[in-house]
Parts: structure tokens; sequence; C-alpha cells
């Protein structure tokens, strides 16, 4: 099943902004335009996106322009906001009232992993989706998951009403320890659940690859964009419904217009080039944390250390910078900091893989914090 769905999603995550910093709302109408014309129709947005702005310019450049039956929006519970029964309830109708959207196509849990999903099912989230189903708010209900294929197992058991998952696949996590793009991926299809892919390009680094990588890349195919390997990687992975795209101004929606209008299969050749960009990916020296979690619970300054090394890591493999640097900010909010921890050692005593956490989180201060 795949909803019929035209397979570009247009996250409204990235979105162009001025030089005030100001979202530059006329880019993005003229983005939304292009993207419609071209008979595509799917939004994804979030509470917290762009600092809780952006289903505000949902609204304004797609809601407020075009016949409601004339495009779908997908939006998110944000799990980590909730502490309450109420808090559901409160999110959900600042998030109808934000974006003038009267229901959504698409609702999930954002973002679900061991911890926060705990966090749901006491709270009864779950059920609240079903409920605003029953009502008619709602027309899919689905999660998007950040954790291992045997968590999400247990959650597609648990829910097992769900219409949709949103999974990380892309090639260079195809077979990562800690992200597990292919075994997330079977383990969908094991419950013929529709999947929604976020990251294909791994926000941003997949078009910023090492020059030797870009080479083999130009060498297989020279008229394809370096990210366009990873947007056919993704898209044509079988379960996948629609792959979502976090487009920050017209020439990118040009771009994967023009790469989705001539989605096919890749080659045995064209993913063995694949392949040996992985190895390259792979030989670049990381630290090579397993995300076990053993380190987490006993730091006083709850740092959350795997997530900083996963992109320490990143940014020390990939050219762009500023994709782990607008991660770290998101994946700090509401904890501690790099530039928090007391060099106490609970961690590294924790630690099995025996990590010199504290270098790397004094490292990490650096390059994500000055
Ligand atoms: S050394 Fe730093 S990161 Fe490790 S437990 Fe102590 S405060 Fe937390
Ligand atoms: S205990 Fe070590 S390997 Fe496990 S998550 Fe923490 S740093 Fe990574």
């Amino acid at each position: 099943m795949n909803f019929g769905l035209k397979k570009l999603g247009f996250g409204f995550m990235r979105l162009p902004t001025l030089s005030s910093g100001e979202v530059d709302i006329e880019q993005v109408k003229e983005m939304v335009d292009l993207y419609i014309d071209n008979g595509f129709n799917y939004f994804d947005t979030a509470f917290g996106y762009l600092d809780g702005k952006s289903e505000d310019i949902l609204r304004q450049t797609v809601v407020e322009r075009y016949p409601r039956n004339s495009f779908l929006i997908a939006d998110k519970m944000p799990m980590w906001e909730v502490s309450s029964k109420d808090d559901l309830e409160r999110i959900f109708n600042t998030q109808l009232e934000r974006t003038g959207a009267k229901y959504f196509d698409f609702y999930l849990l954002h973002s679900l992993y061991e911890g926060t999903f705990k966090k749901a099912e006491k709270f009864g989230a779950w059920e609240f989706l079903k409920q605003k189903k029953e009502q008619g708010k709602i027309k899919h209900i689905g999660f998007s998951f950040h954790d291992d294929a045997k968590c999400l197992d247990k959650i597609l058991q648990t829910y097992n009403d769900c219409q949709f998952v949103q999974l990380q696949i892309n090639y260079a996590d195809w077979d990562s320890e800690t992200i597990q793009s292919r075994l997330c991926l079977d383990t969908a299809k094991k419950y013929d659940m529709p999947v929604i892919v976020m990251e294909p390009v791994k926000g941003g680094s997949l078009s910023a690859l090492p020059e030797n990588a870009r080479k083999l890349f130009k060498k297989s195919e020279p008229n394809w964009s370096i990210p366009s390997w990873a947007m056919r990687f993704a898209t044509t992975q079988d379960g996948v419904a629609l792959v979502l795209s976090g487009m920050s101004n017209v020439s990118q929606v040009k771009d994967s217009i023009e790469i989705f209008n001539d989605i096919r299969p890749l080659t045995n050749e064209q993913m063995g080039v694949i392949g040996e960009v992985v190895d390259i990916l792979n030989s670049t020296p990381t630290i090579k944390c397993t995300n076990c979690q053993y380190c987490v619970s006993d730091c006083p300054q709850q740092i959350p250390i795997p997530e900083i090394i996963g992109l320490l890591n990143r940014y020390n493999t990939y050219l762009n910078i500023s994709g782990p640097k607008r991660s770290y900010g998101w994946s700090v909010e509401g904890t501690g900091k790099a530039s928090d921890c007391i060099a106490c050692g609970l961690c590294e005593e924790h630690c099995p893989q025996h990590l010199e956490i504290i270098k790397a989180l004094k490292e990490s201060a650096k390059v994500f914090e000055d």
C-alpha cells in the first residue's frame, strides 16, 4: 500500500531565510507552487520545526492558497513536550490552529524510541491519536522512529492498528549498528507497513561527500547530482511509500522534481558504486560508540552522550558543517550540553567499549558550541 502518493514529500523544516533571519515567505510560496504544479501534494511539518514557526508558515503558503482537498498535511505530536494527558489535547489544538488545516491527513507520534515509547504508553498518546481519528481530525495514524529494529518490532506489535511508519533510510546508515536502516525497513515490511522515509540525504551529509567519493559517483553517472544518488537509493527500496526532502530553495525543488520524474531502480553496477562510497565513508576514523546507552543514566549532567558522539563522527566524516551543528542544537535542547561535562568519569566506568567520552565531549563542545 502506498496511499497513491507521488513519492516526493516536501519537508517544512529547512526553509529559505532572509538576511533578517526570518523565513523568506515569498520564496516558499514559489517553491510550493512549483511542487504542486508538478503533481506532488504531501507537506510535512512538526510542532517544533523552525522554532515553532513551520506550522504557521504552512498555513500561509499552502493552506490559505489551495483548496484543502488538493494537498495532504502530516503533523506530529512532540513526545518530549508531553508531561500530562492534557498536554496532548493542548498541543493538538494548537497545531490545528497554527496550520488552519481543519484535519491532518497523516499524524505521527514524533520520534519514538524506547524512552518516548514508554512515555507515550504512560500518557495514552496512541489512544489519543485513535480518538482523534474517530472524530475525523486525523485520517492516518503512525509514528516516526529513532531506535533499533528490535524496538521497532515491539512498538509495531503494540500499535497493531498503526497505518504507516516514518524511518531514517539512507545508504550510509543501511548497515549501521545504531540507525539500522535495512533492519528497520525489513521489520516494517514484516508488518506490511508503508514506510515514509526521513533523512534520505542524512541531513545534507550525503550531499557533502569527501572528494574521492564524489569522484566515484561522477565517473559512474556524470549527469546525476551527488544528492540524487541518495534520493534514488531511498525511493526505490521495496515498501517505501514516500521520501521526504527538506528543500531549502527554488533550485532544490527543481532538482528534486527532475529526479522524481525519472526514478527507476538502481542497477547492480550503480549499487556497486554506492557500496564503494560507503566503504570510503566507513574508512574515516570515528569513535566506535554502539549506542548501547549504558553511559547515559548515571550522568549527573544529563548529557545525551551517544547522540553527541554520533554527531561528532558525522562532522568528521562529511564536508558539511551546518548539518551536524544544527542537529546538535536539537539534541541538547532541554538536556546537558557537551560543555556541561564535569569530568566525573562515571560514563567511562560504564562504557563497555572503553571510549574516552570526556575527551570526545571536549572536542564536541569546541566544534559545536564555539
Ligand atoms: S564525565 Fe561528563 S559526561 Fe561523563 S558522566 Fe560525568 S558529567 Fe556526564
Ligand atoms: S556506553 Fe560507550 S558505547 Fe555505549 S552509548 Fe555510551 S559511549 Fe557509546
